[in-house]
């Protein structure tokens, strides 16, 4: 065995171990969502603080630098796309990323992270923002200081933006979202218009929890959720963790008289855990074996949850399963109405309540409310009047209240900013590769995608998404995978394409 071998060896086992120590303190995290009592919560803090100051001293040791250096110049690194290579690569981009940021700090974050959501979760239920201001005004100051230690070129958000989406910049997402909100705006206006208004009060009828859960169950192992590989669990905000190669689970939030939030974020979130489930097992803890960005994973969740949960295709094979499931609720309603109640499309407060066509609008919001906190334009103590002044300019309504507002999501309060631009992101990357899939499985002996899915029948274009992407780990950036899947680069045709092939028989628009 050559020296560089040697080398390159170590390097891989230094990863492992790093993230195992990483897994535990997802674990930590898991367990803090999901059943942690009141009072534990500085001690789970003081837990997650060391773990995470443990894994920070590892991914920045002098040692793993020089190994990274010596092998960056060697044959290992010549081919960015092979195993060795995109080893190497992944993990000098986590070191530099890494050794800018002073363990101090990464410390301070991830304390503040779990004080914060604990205040979050006070806050949202008392409707409280002012309880919850000091905490976020930490926060927000430690993110700027992650801005300062990371560096950028153009503007600060970018340096944020990077974590969660290699490569991306602020400019060029402004630039593909202001496309989309240009695009979107008429054909909202053109829906708001026809008239027709979707029957909703279906989905608002009485569907008992035990049984939301169990169809819920049903269809996630249906479309791929290895229960034997992951569990399913509620919290306040549905989330997805992996906590180890074989470990992946997912959670939901359920509300007895409506059925959209629960059934819908456990479709999204197994789609997060049918990725996971599909990266190389072996290559755990490596770069070949991680998800590529945020964008792209959020890509696979939106695309079980919209593309394929709310086809017709789908509900023509499950919709029979679903009325004696809920008959109560569905026992007489038409699937004709169903389906259009479930494709509803109109403004509303809550993001993760909102239809395919006004979700990128909750997003830009965010967006920009991110970007004037971290450029210090914005006082956090202006948050909520900001927020409620541009829900009422994009999309003409104004949050009676701060929990229907600012204090919806958790992501601030667990420090993840710079993040939201990613679910948009994943709309866009989630038709283009949808429409691929239809393309080369439409002429298959199992017939087309719609053909497959009326049939209940998932795997092909499971098989498909772990081939062409799960499998490959970070071998590829999510703009060369992009280009590779769909053979063009990212645009927002598909999205557009596939909203008006949806909404415009719907709606009687075009
Ligand atoms: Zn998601």
């Amino acid at each position: 065995m050559s020296k560089k071998n040697t080398i390159y060896d170590q390097l891989c086992q230094h990863a492992r171990e790093t993230a195992l120590i990483g897994s535990i303190e997802e674990l930590l995290g898991w367990d803090e969502q999901t059943g942690l009592p009141p009072a534990a919560a500085k001690y789970r803090a003081d837990q997650m603080a060391y773990l995470a100051g443990l894994v920070h001293r590892r991914q920045t040791a002098p040692q793993l630098g020089e190994c990274l250096e010596t092998l960056a110049e060697g044959p290992l690194a010549a081919d960015p796309h092979s195993e060795t290579g995109a080893t190497i690569r992944g993990l000098r981009r986590s070191y530099d990323r890494k050794t800018k940021l002073p363990q101090m700090l990464v410390e301070e974050l991830t304390r503040t992270a779990v004080l914060g959501q604990q205040s979050w979760v006070a806050a949202r239920k008392q409707n409280d923002f002012a309880s919850f201001q000091p905490l976020l005004e930490t926060m927000v100051a430690l993110k700027r200081q992650e801005v300062e230690a990371v560096g950028y070129e153009d503007h600060p958000y970018d340096a944020l933006l990077d974590e969660y989406e290699p490569g991306e910049k602020t400019a060029n997402v402004t630039r593909i979202l202001a496309r989309l909100r240009d695009a979107l705006v008429p054909l909202i206006q053109s829906i708001a218009d026809s008239q027709r208004v979707a029957p909703i009060e279906i989905l608002r009828r009485s569907f008992p929890i035990e049984a939301q859960e169990s169809f819920g169950r049903k269809m996630a192992a249906q479309i791929g959720f290895d229960f034997e590989r992951g569990r399913l669990d509620v919290t306040h905000h549905p989330f997805c963790t992996g906590l180890g190669p074989h470990d992946h689970r997912i959670t939901t939030r359920y509300n007895e008289n409506f059925f959209n939030g629960g059934f819908f974020s456990i479709l999204h979130e197994s789609g997060h855990g049918i990725y996971e489930q599909g990266l190389p097992t072996a290559q755990y803890g490596l770069p070949t074996g991680s998800a590529i960005s945020l964008g792209i994973h959020e890509s696979q969740s939106r695309l079980w949850e919209n593309l394929v949960g709310r086809s017709r295709a789908f509900w023509d094979g499950a919709y029979a399963e679903a009325q004696s499931a809920f008959p109560a609720a569905l026992g007489s309603a038409s699937l004709d109405d169903f389906y259009f109640a479930i494709n509803d499309v109109r403004p509303s407060l809550i993001r993760v309540e909102a239809d395919e066509a006004t979700y990128n609008l909750h997003i830009l919001i965010r967006f920009e409310l991110e970007q004037e906190l971290v450029s210090g334009d914005l006082p956090v103590g202006d948050l909520p009047g900001a927020w409620n002044d541009k829900y009422e300019a994009y999309l003409g309504i104004r949050p009676s209240k701060d929990a229907d507002g600012v204090l919806q999501d958790i992501h601030w309060s667990a420090g993840l900013i710079g993040y939201f631009p990613t679910y948009s992101l994943g709309n866009l990357y989630a038709s283009q590769f949808f429409e691929a899939a239809a393309a080369e499985l439409g002429d298959g002996n199992n017939g087309s995608l719609d053909e497959q899915f009326r049939r209940g029948q998932f795997q092909p274009l499971r098989d498909w998404l772990c081939e062409k992407i799960h499998t490959q780990g970070q071998r590829y950036s999510a703009a060369e995978l992009v280009e590779q899947v769909t053979g063009s680069s990212l645009s927002h045709d598909a999205l557009l394409r596939r909203l008006r092939g949806k909404l415009g028989p719907l709606y009687g628009v075009s």
